[in-house]
């Protein structure tokens, strides 16, 4: 395991620092600035700085150039994870294009696919949405029963998705569709590339107990998609469905590590400030997390060097997403820990608490989103380490 990076490498994070300090306005790290914008205006802004940071370079870091991508390495990904955290730039609101689809599509998309999609979504000109969950088939995803009949050129398609992030926001949704009449579980699957903005597609919000609505259902009642809007072969659904999962469970372990261990500094600091540091339960529960935390990063640098080695993640990226995913719902348990009989209030010793209920909250999501901890464990069991079903 390699935790050093090259001088090359260092020079790209000098240059990133810059570009950031100089284009981050100072009062974006005040939650007040964000409230006052409201859920539309936030995701146009945050949408137009992702758009001026790819102009100036900073995006697609390791893609390859031909793509529109930076080119660079695998390293300089992780510096670029690491720093955007540091610099508490706003998270990308293009996350399932970005992180999931497009590498997805640069191994296995059409050159028409990869002309189309790679460009436009580092530009966030195409937001992005993931069809997947349906009411009958969340982590049972063969069970799905969307459907796609096949109609000269097009698939018309009907039926449902949900928890759909997005999908208030979204231009397009790769989502995953039934084309086999009478196909049954994994079989006779496609992962069909569907506009959104068409009469037979409708996207509701879901509104959740903090009242965003980051996530809805999509409807489909005789949507028409291309049959060339197929990612992957027809029918292999599940086969590119597994690739672009391997993506969205191994992501950035390094960019992580750096947010949560910000999070558990600025924890331990309250505690120290509320005296809390002195329950020897809650000093306990702080120190589990911690060396957590630290295996965190050290699994995050052994999975870089992996990658910087050519060896692709594959079922092991469940073990990342159990891993990463465990440790940060523990460390937000700590915090309601660290609040104790406080853990209700908006404000206390003069500390605004509510954006910090606002990520305790979230942490309850991250073990289910991208797979339950339990569907991980699953995976892990049979694919890594070849146990019995
Ligand atoms: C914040 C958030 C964002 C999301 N965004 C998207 C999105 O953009 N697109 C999308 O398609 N989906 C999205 N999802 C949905 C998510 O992928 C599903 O919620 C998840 O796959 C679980 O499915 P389910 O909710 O139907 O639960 P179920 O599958 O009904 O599971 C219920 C419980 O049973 C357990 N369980 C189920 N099967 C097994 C098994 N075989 N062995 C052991 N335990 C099992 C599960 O672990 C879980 O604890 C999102 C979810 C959240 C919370």
């Amino acid at each position: 395991m390699d935790l050093t990076y090259t001088a090359a490498e260092e020079e790209f994070r000098d240059e990133l620092r810059a570009w950031l300090r100089a284009n981050i306005p100072e009062e974006w790290g005040r939650p007040e600035f964000w409230e006052s914008l409201g859920d539309e205006e936030s995701f146009r802004v945050r949408r137009d700085w992702e758009r001026d940071k790819a102009e100036a370079g900073f995006a697609g870091i390791a893609w390859p150039t031909e793509y529109g991508g930076r080119g660079g390495t695998p390293g300089m990904k992780a510096i670029y994870d690491e720093e955007m955290v540091r610099a508490n730039a706003p998270r990308t609101v293009n996350a399932l294009g970005l992180t999931f689809l497009a590498p997805t599509v640069m191994a296995i998309g059409t050159d028409a696919q990869k002309k189309e999609i790679i460009g436009p979504l580092l530009r966030n000109e195409v937001i992005w949405c993931q069809g997947f969950s349906e009411p009958g088939a969340g982590s049972d995803l063969a069970a799905i029963s969307t459907r796609g009949v096949r109609d000269g050129d097009d698939f018309v398609v009907s039926g449902q998705k949900v928890w759909t992030t997005n999908a208030v926001h979204g231009d397009k949704i790769f989502a995953m569709v039934r084309t086999e009449p009478g196909s049954q579980r994994h079989r006779g699957i496609s992962m069909l590339l569907i506009d959104m903005h068409q009469p037979g597609v409708d996207a509701r919000p879901l509104k959740q107990m903090s009242g965003a609505s980051e996530f809805g259902e999509v409807f489909f009642d005789d949507a028409h998609v291309p049959v060339t809007e197929c990612l992957g072969e027809i029918g292999e659904g599940w086969r590119t469905a597994m690739l672009l999962l391997s993506f969205e469970r191994g992501a950035s372990g390094i960019g992580q590590y750096t947010e949560f261990r910000r999070q558990y500094d600025e924890i331990a600091a309250v505690a120290k400030r509320l005296g809390r540091h002195r329950d020897p339960v809650v000093r306990g529960k702080l120190a589990r997390v911690l060396t957590e935390l630290e295996c965190l990063r050290l699994h995050a640098m052994h999975v870089l060097t992996e990658v910087e080695q050519g060896r692709d993640l594959g079922f092991e990226a469940s073990m990342t997403k159990l891993q990463w995913s465990e440790t940060f719902q523990d460390l937000w348990e700590v915090f309601d820990d660290v609040l104790g009989e406080d853990a209700t209030l908006d404000a206390v010793d003069g500390l605004d608490l509510r954006p910090w209920h606002a990520q305790s909250m979230w942490s309850r999501s991250v073990t289910i989103w991208g797979g339950s901890s339990q569907v991980q464990r699953n995976v892990t069991a049979e694919r890594v380490l070849g146990l019995p079903r």
